[in-house]
């Protein structure tokens, strides 16, 4: 664990505590066409494809890096996937994330439906079924994987296999579990999983990716509406110089290598998803401990981030209990995103069970100055 720069401790979903290394790897420059730069990229794709599942797929999958946030990659593969003529796409929404995706395809103008859910639900799967069945003009589904928004993880194994069954596509925004949680796009499968560097990859921000196959990316040419966020042109030209089309993030990329093999070494998807679940009960136990409420039962929380009632007590006002956090040395989530009145709490990046202890005695003493007694609603 690090906490060595002096930074407080990014409670956070991303970005997040980046060990040392990882942001050590960004303090030489590297030029962009020069084939110390290009190795690091290989292997960083490379990796990425392997972490997915995808190495020894007879279909080939490729992992697509797009400049920019989790968004660039997320609007890039619906772009670029979904046809303009002939495609239709259901988006699952119980959160800000698969409502983002459906306002992207609004905005790129492809044949769009919703399925909602409320935020603290996971997504209805026999819901879904029924709407694949009745409706044949639907050729993707796009769903979210553990939506930040609330921190509650939807049944993507249950979705993927209703999406295959009924002869659909579909496309994962597994940003906020993509390191941490299992996820095999063969074996689930899906046409395209979209995450970047800042998450449970614990890399620096500044890069996206879509994990897909070459078949997907052959069909898709032409497709896209932006030269940029073209992913069918960028894996072409990729594929065909092992260069960027424009200038990559190189110091994003040199920290996303480092932080791949830091993520290896722990012992990958299993050991961090460990990690993190530990982060999570510590940090649930240590609130409730306190009289805070969870807006999730357990069964439905990912490891990722977690959602809490704001206190009934009127002397509770989140900017002072975030400030008095800060102070402390812990910097939680300022944006509330969900309809319940709460705040939330991140439990990934460079932080382990000695933070999340010490958390729960940052909150007391914080709750103490506050003079705030009931953490219930
Ligand atoms: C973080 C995140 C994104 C991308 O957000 P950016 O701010 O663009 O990086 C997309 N989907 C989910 C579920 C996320 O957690």
């Amino acid at each position: 664990m690090t906490g060595d720069n002096d930074a407080p401790w990014l409670l956070t979903p991303g970005p997040l505590t980046t060990a040392r290394e990882t942001r050590e790897a960004m303090l030489r420059d590297r030029g962009s066409r020069d084939d110390a730069f290009l190795e690091i990229n290989a292997r960083v794709c490379a990796r990425l494809v392997a972490l997915a599942g995808g190495e020894e797929a007879s279909d080939d999958y490729v992992c697509v890096p797009v400049q920019g946030s989790g968004t660039f990659a997320v609007e890039a593969a619906l772009g670029t996937l979904i046809p303009a003529a002939g495609g239709k796409v259901l988006v699952l929404v119980n959160g800000a994330y698969g409502a983002r995706m459906a306002k992207i395809c609004t905005l790129l103008g492809r044949d769009m439906e919703v399925l909602e859910n409320a935020e603290h639900e996971p997504t209805d799967v026999a819901a879904l079924a029924a709407r694949l069945e009745s409706d044949p003009a639907i050729t993707h589904v796009a769903a979210v994987h553990c939506e930040t928004t609330s921190g509650i993880l939807n049944p993507i194994e249950d979705i993927a296999r209703s999406v295959e069954k009924n002869g659909r596509r579909l496309l994962v925004d597994a940003m906020s579990s993509f390191g941490a949680l299992p996820l095999d796009v063969k074996a689930l499968p899906c046409e395209a999983l979209m995450a970047s560097s800042n998450k449970c990859l614990e890399g620096v921000p500044g890069l996206g990716f879509v994990i897909t196959s070459k078949k997907s990316l052959a069909k898709a040419a032409g497709n896209a509406h932006s030269l940029c966020l073209d992913l069918q042109d960028q894996w072409r030209a990729m594929a065909e110089t092992g260069q960027w089309r424009f200038t990559p993030p190189v110091h994003v990329i040199a920290a996303l290598d480092t932080a791949i093999a830091a993520h290896a070494a722990e012992g990958g998807v299993a050991a961090r998803g460990a990690r993190y679940a530990e982060n999570c009960r510590i940090l649930v136990e240590g609130m409730r401990g306190l009289g805070f409420e969870t807006l999730l039962p357990d069964v439905l929380q990912a490891p990722i981030i977690v959602t809490f009632h704001t206190p009934a007590d009127p002397n509770f006002q989140f900017a002072a209990f975030y400030d008095h956090l800060r102070a402390r040395g812990y910097v939680i989530y300022p944006g509330k995103l969900t309809q319940a009145d709460s705040f939330r709490i991140g439990c990934i990046g460079q932080v382990g069970s000695e933070q999340m202890h010490d958390l729960t005695t940052a909150v007391a003493s914080s709750l103490e100055d506050m003079d705030v007694t009931r953490c219930g609603t």
